[in-house]
């Protein structure tokens, strides 16, 4: 196994989050992700590399050891099953909540809902465990738009501020869980390069902390 330490990150509002904690270890990209084109990116560390995915695809990187580290949401995390991750540290940022949202006054839920959502599994899971039979429609954007045309009763999102919802004359209904992104980490690296991860989660923890 290399020494290079590797991280996964997610474009945008997670990466712009994430950049103060990194510095707090030392961490300093030498390319902006929002400008290059490569998606890895050199650091000021020599041995350190970030590579640039999809939010979605960051647990799968992590899990396979592609990366040995990286920052998910927990949504993205509930979705991805956790399987071969160590989730060590909540990094409190991107912070939102789960829920389940249909139109304002809606009136009463049909027999059988259709609901609409990216995060399919968690949806199912969460159904099921309230022995509700629901039909899952699966999209990969633009969820608020499904009950406007009539695709679905139902949509389960992510909700920050609820103005995407209000814009669509929608209302959240129902609160799956709250979410923020974590600290990920393979279980190998965790264990073939203990002293280097475990000093890198030290740091991000202490920033965390700080940041409070
Ligand atoms: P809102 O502030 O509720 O209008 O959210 C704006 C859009 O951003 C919605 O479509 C949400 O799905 C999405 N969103 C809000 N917060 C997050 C987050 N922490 N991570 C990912 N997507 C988010």
């Amino acid at each position: 196994m290399s020494n290079t330490l590797t991280i996964a990150l997610s474009k945008g509002r997670i990466f712009k989050e994430t950049l103060p904690l990194l510095a707090h270890a030392g961490i300093v990209p030498v390319d902006d992700p929002e400008t290059s084109r490569k998606l890895i990116l050199d650091t000021n560390q020599a041995d350190v590399k970030l590579v640039i995915i999809r939010a979605s695809d960051v647990p799968t990187y992590v899990q396979y050891g592609a990366a040995d580290l990286g920052v998910a949401g927990k949504d993205v995390l509930m979705e991805h099953g956790g399987e071969g991750l160590y989730e060590p540290v909540d990094l409190n940022i991107a912070r939102c909540k789960l829920m389940v949202a249909g139109p304002v006054g809606g009136g009463a839920e049909p027999e059988r809902m259709r609901i609409a959502t990216k995060y399919v599994h968690t949806t199912r899971r969460y159904y099921a465990e309230r022995g509700r039979q629901v039909e899952i429609i699966k999209l990969y954007g633009s969820m608020e738009l499904a009950p406007l045309v009539g695709l679905a009763d139902r949509i389960v999102d992510v909700v920050d501020t609820g103005n995407t919802l209000k814009a669509n004359g929608l209302e959240p209904l129902e609160h799956i869980a709250d979410i923020s992104s974590r600290l990920v980490v393979n279980k190998a690296s965790m264990k073939m390069k203990h002293e280097r991860v475990k000093e890198f989660i030290d740091r991000i923890a202490e920033a965390v902390g700080r940041s409070d």
